[in-house]
């Protein structure tokens, strides 16, 4: 459920996490920092800079900065947001996520750098999967932090493109585009993505992100089919073990499912659109469906 996170070392002035994972998660990635920072003998934590604020990328930001007593960098679009706490603003309250509440101090501007190690890292604007996200480039090493704007196979939802509005679909499948246009142009040796094993093979992956984004933007209802249940297996395992009444009924109530349903699959009924998803996801061994309607993710 958490997004990778990457510790940026630098002797002198202690270190920079880059996301801190989902907030269920928050124990262990603390203890994880804390053995990582004891382990290079890194004085502390100076900074958590965050991508952008889905919940799985930073759940572990409370408690983080209240254990190093660090400040914490977030991108422009969301700062006022999170300074209030406006979960609907912050997406939390319509996909049903959490995420412990933390104070942003800093705003990471597109076009800065963040200095740290003897390197300096870029912040670049990466729109498209959160129209807000920003990604990391540092050319010395060429190093590509690409939170979830590119995955080695493909990347993240495109939630703009999942309420179904001609305009705002589009615009998200356009900002995808763009930053994968943009990650084209920089010299990059290796790829730090938000989930998944980091990789060097940045040609492979801009062409399947490219053709994947072809195919959702040529069939938005399949991108949004896509994200639902990519969104249902989020939530599986952040509740565990469920019958299959009980999480069917807990979907039904979460606004980002039935926008999705609303607005690209509102001809067959919600409840039985929302067993077909889990009838595929259990076909293609994501989830397991007991005997006795027990689900669970595999
Ligand atoms: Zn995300």
């Amino acid at each position: 459920m958490s997004s990778n996170s990457l510790l940026l070392h630098d002797e002198n002035q202690g270190a920079v996490l880059v996301d801190s994972g989902y907030g269920s998660h928050q124990a262990q990635t603390l203890a994880l920092v804390r053995h990582a920072l004891i382990s290079q003998r890194m004085p502390s934590l100076r900074l958590i800079v965050n991508t952008h604020l889905h919940s799985d990328h930073c759940g572990g930001n409370a408690l983080l900065s209240q254990h190093f007593g660090c400040e914490i960098a977030i991108p422009p679009g969301e700062f006022d947001a999170a300074l209030a706490w406006d979960q609907q603003t912050l997406s939390y309250e319509s996909t049903g996520q959490s995420c412990p509440r933390f104070k942003p101090d800093h705003v990471l501007r597109p076009g800065t750098l963040i200095k740290q190690g003897g390197r300096q890292w870029q912040v670049l604007a990466a729109p498209g999967h959160d129209p807000h996200s920003i990604i990391l480039f540092e050319p010395e090493s060429g190093i590509l932090v690409s939170a979830d704007a590119l995955w080695e196979h493909g990347f993240g939802i495109v939630f703009p493109a999942i309420t179904g509005e001609g305009l705002e679909t589009e615009r998200g499948f356009a900002e995808v585009e763009a930053s994968l246009n943009l990650i084209d142009t920089l010299p990059v040796r290796l790829v730090v993505p938000g989930h998944g094993p980091a990789f060097s093979d940045l040609a492979g992956a801009l062409q399947r992100a490219r053709k994947k984004l072809d195919y959702f933007r040529q069939n938005p209802e399949r991108h949004a089919r896509h994200a639902a249940k990519a969104l249902i297996m989020f939530r599986l395992l952040e509740v565990g073990p469920q019958p299959q009444a009980n999480f069917v009924e807990s979907l039904l109530k979460t606004p980002v499912h039935l926008a999705m349903w609303r607005a690209y699959f509102a001809q067959v009924d919600a409840q039985a659109w929302t067993k077909e998803l889990l009838t595929e996801l259990a076909h293609h061994g994501a989830l397991k469906m007991s005997p006795e309607m027990e689900l669970s993710a595999h």
